[in-house]
């Protein structure tokens, strides 16, 4: 298959360049420049891509897709169908929020056995360190799992009674023991002394103001400060998640361990919880006004490493609960993070288009053993892209999202830029009708593709991906 005259981008390259990308076998087998390749096969086989640009799949390294034992709020279907709406080839799943959590070698052979007919995009998966292990459990999970996780999660606080949070003392022994294994050990950093201090006995009835106060910056910071120290020599197996505050990200950089932040703290702020309330929730939360321009800076000159969606969304009756302090924290963002990140990082000009392709998918699949195979448009890899029309624009309405739950803070919002199409391993897995005004390949021309996007690719497309040694 020939995907003609694609305005790509490239690893290495700040400009797009227009080219021939040919496909077999799932694989991304050559790149050519512009009308060289399609001499070479049958009509059936050629996509004419005039207009259209081709990015290597985004890939979001933090989603919870609660699968299984929380499916009232997401499952691996549905939360991959919206990742393939969003341009995402390649989720990483949380280990925390299905049940049993991914703390064995048991728990993760029943979740695989059950995600494995559900996926329409490729995953990894990650495993989980809780407080409630011994320092032996600790190091038996880690080396039992480590050849079938990208990495392991663990948390200073934790909401979750089915994973709770660990000790200074468990953290440093595992950390530890994925240094010794060559896996990254990812943080939620909070201070839960810091939190202790801020939580106020709440009126009869509290506010967005509250949830807020409740979860202050420096809780994030001195957590971070914290993991660091503990850390000590092991600081590069530290990755920490969803950075809201530009110092923690610069102290992470300059302490050798990396980080990501979400589109949500790149978008939002405080301000916005009494226009949006609930639909903004997530724990840590959005930070003061001024974040967001300082983290832009940081992911532009790399002090912070990806962005990811931290996607957890949450039925209505769990999400509006009139009580900003109980409601659900947690936002379905994968559809949105890279469209969000196109339009506002790239075409604003808020990153060059190699930070861009960091950002989006190249940084995490090195971060997570993948880059052997996702991350680039590059001859060998796995043929994982996607096609936007950059004349278009996205008018972003939750009806549209294929997520279980359709509660965004991003409702409403226009991104410039819209995908036509999302393909894994050179199969469509997610077009749009502006398919058809290429010269379509049977493939594709078979399906009815609408306006607003339809899920081509059958239930259980999506595969397993293990780390892999460079
Ligand atoms: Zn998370």
């Amino acid at each position: 298959m020939i995907f003609s005259n694609l305005l790509a981008a490239l690893p290495g390259e700040n400009e797009f360049r227009k080219v021939d990308i040919q496909v077999s076998g799932g694989i991304l087998r050559a790149i050519a420049p512009a009308g060289t390749l399609k001499q070479s096969f049958p009509e059936e086989e050629y996509f004419d891509g005039e207009g259209l640009m081709a990015f290597p799949g985004a890939i979001d390294p933090h989603v919870h897709f609660d699968e299984p034992g929380f499916t009232h709020r997401e499952d691996f279907f549905h939360g991959t169908c919206e990742a393939a709406r969003g341009g995402v080839t390649t989720v990483i799943d949380m280990p925390c929020t299905s049940l049993p959590p991914v703390t064995s070698m048991e728990a993760l052979s029943g979740k695989l056995e059950i995600i494995k007919t559900k996926a329409v995009v490729d995953y990894a998966l990650y495993g989980g360190l809780h407080g409630a292990m011994t320092q032996r459990q600790i190091e038996a999970a880690v080396q039992s799992l480590k050849e079938h996780v990208v990495g392991f999660k663990t948390y200073f606080v934790s909401g979750m009674d089915t994973f709770p949070a660990i000790s200074p003392e468990l953290f440093r022994e595992a950390i530890k023991a994925c240094a010794d294994a060559d896996r990254p050990l990812l943080l939620h950093a909070e201070d839960a002394d810091v939190l202790a201090q801020f939580r106020k006995h709440p009126g009869a009835e509290p506010t967005w103001k509250d949830y807020y106060a409740s979860r202050p910056m420096e809780a994030e910071i001195i957590a971070c400060r914290r993991a660091l120290e503990l850390a000590g020599e092991n600081s590069a197996t530290l990755h920490v998640v969803h950075v809201g505050t530009d110092q923690a990200a610069h102290l992470l950089k300059k302490g050798g361990a990396s980080c990501e932040t979400c589109a949500h703290y790149l978008a939002f702020d405080e301000t916005d919880f009494e226009r949006l309330g609930a639909a903004l929730k997530t724990a840590p939360p959005v930070k003061e006004p001024a974040q967001k321009a300082l983290l832009w800076k940081s992911l532009a000159d790399g002090t912070i490493s990806f962005v990811t969606s931290d996607h957890a969304g949450a039925p209505d009756y769990e999400k509006f609960t009139d009580n900003p302090l109980t409601a659900y924290g947690g936002i379905p963002g994968t559809g949105t993070l890279f469209p969000y990140l196109l339009s506002e990082g790239l075409f604003a000009g808020r990153l060059s288009l190699q930070r861009f392709l960091e950002a989006t998918c190249s940084a995490a699949a090195q971060r997570y053993g993948l880059d052997d195979r996702k991350g680039s448009l590059a001859p060998g890899k796995d043929a994982d892209f996607v096609l936007v029309d950059p004349e278009a624009t996205t008018h972003f309405t939750p009806e549209k999202m294929f997520s279980k739950s359709q509660i965004s803070p991003f409702a409403g919002m226009r991104f410039a830029g819209r995908i036509a199409g999302t393909f894994v391993r050179g199969e469509l897995v997610y077009g749009t009708s502006r398919l058809h005004t290429g010269n379509i390949p049977h493939s594709i021309s078979k399906h009815q593709l609408s306006a607003e996007g339809t899920i081509v690719a059958a239930q259980g497309y999506g595969k397993n991906l293990q780390w892999r040694k460079k």
